[in-house]
């Protein structure tokens, strides 16, 4: 049991878009299906017949067995991209409306009462909202409560008839008690909305709380930059995307000079001072949503910058660099000043190994050439 709920919980973390949604779609098959094989032995059988309307059942196959197809298709294109790392906004909303329009109507059609495809929309309802996010259910929720407010407006004013797939739908025929009609429509139709709203607001604090959780993971207090596992997962999706693109990027590895010796000389307080201070220098140069720049360790920073050659990143090095020394920092009622020494790598291929270890190698170049500088290199296996 436990094994089965850590399974369960590996497709509701950290699974990439397309795999959630080939997820979402086995989940959806077997329901459709069962509707389906009804409907196809009523189209052979006689006795099953009886309790469709020909007309009707006919369209509805044909209806029901693209969307078989569809879905079908959709679950060999999802399942062959299931490693594919980006996200895909679109096709999970799409695929959020898909499920949850075809569930109401299949369900105006055998009619709310009869059959249990509300419990089923509940059910997409919610699996799509913890999978895909808030967007993709609320465009699908409030699409769905289009539909089944008009059904209920068609049903009241007699323009279509209640289950008109089914020849003697149970909630037709004699009128019912007055109590029992309100209760229905209550628990059918309306339950949908305060549940629905109950689970938006769950899942909301939730997410409030995981974000929360997430900022103090992601990030290093003193700095404001990111953390380093934070970053090297970055890095490694960035990696993945570039190799594809085969577009350069650029990594820097910083480290600030002698600075045991700004904590022996100017105090701890002080040494943290120059490290949140570099922080900000980092934080306002480099492209915001663009480029990472992160603590790695005590003194020491990387920081990628995407689709970026050589020449750029060496300014943005040269840049942070110059501003760090300009810098004076006061400790003591005296002045000092600091300095950085960078190594840079530009990767054409996206081996992020290799592009770590030029960028170390430079670091110590720029350490041994006696500090305050930047050492840049592009991977040598691809330096033609
Ligand atoms: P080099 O120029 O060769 O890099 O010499 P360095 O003195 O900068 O390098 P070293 O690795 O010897 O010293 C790093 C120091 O960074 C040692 C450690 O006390 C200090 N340090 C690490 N984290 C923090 C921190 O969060 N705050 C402060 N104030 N100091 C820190
Ligand atoms: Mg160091
Ligand atoms: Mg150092």
């Amino acid at each position: 049991m436990n094994a089965f709920v850590r399974w369960l919980e590996g497709w509701f973390v950290g699974r990439h878009d397309n795999a959630k949604c080939f997820f979402v779609l086995a989940l959806a098959l077997p329901v459709l299906l069962v509707f389906w094989l009804m409907q196809a032995l009523a189209l052979l059988d006689a006795e099953w017949h009886a309790l469709y309307r020909s007309g009707m059942l006919r369209t509805g196959q044909i209806l029901l067995s693209t969307l078989l197809l569809i879905i079908s298709l959709l679950m060999l294109h999802t399942w062959r991209q299931r490693h594919d790392p980006d996200r895909h906004p679109a096709l999970t909303c799409a695929l959020t409306l898909l499920l949850l329009l075809s569930t109401v109507l299949l369900g105006a059609a055998y009619g709310y009462k009869d059959s249990p495809l509300i419990l089923f929309w509940l059910g997409f309802l919610f699996v799509c909202r913890a999978l895909f996010g808030r967007k993709p259910a609320a465009t699908g929720f409030i699409a769905s409560l289009g539909v089944i407010s008009c059904n209920e407006i068609g049903l009241s004013l007699d323009w279509w008839e209640y289950a008109p797939l089914l020849q003697n739908p149970i909630y037709v025929g004699q009128p019912l008690q007055p109590w029992w009609d309100v209760w229905l429509r209550v628990l059918y139709d309306l339950a949908a909305i305060p549940l629905s709203a109950l689970f938006f607001l769950l899942f909301h604090l939730l997410e409030r709380e995981k974000r929360q959780l997430e900022y103090w993971v992601r990030t290093d207090v003193l700095t404001g930059l990111t953390s380093r596992g934070a970053f090297m997962q970055q890095f490694k999706v960035e990696c993945h995307r570039h190799a594809r693109s085969r577009h350069s990027f650029c990594l820097l590895l910083c480290d600030i000079d002698h600075f045991k010796q700004v904590n022996d000389r100017w105090g701890h307080p002080a040494g943290d001072e120059v490290l949140a201070h570099l922080g900000s220098i980092m934080t306002h140069t480099i492209r915001p949503s663009v480029d990472v720049a992160a603590r790695f360790g005590g003194e020491e920073f990387a920081i990628l910058l995407p689709e970026t050659g050589l020449q750029q990143a060496t300014q943005v090095a040269e840049q942070i660099s110059t501003q760090l020394r300009a810098h004076a920092f006061q400790a003591n009622g005296h002045s000092f000043q600091v300095t950085l020494s960078i190594g840079i790598a530009q990767s054409n291929d996206g081996d992020g190994e290799l592009a770590l270890r030029i960028a170390d190698d430079n670091l110590y170049a720029a350490k041994r050439g006696g500090r305050d500088r930047v050492v840049s290199a592009v991977a040598p296996a691809f330096a033609a």
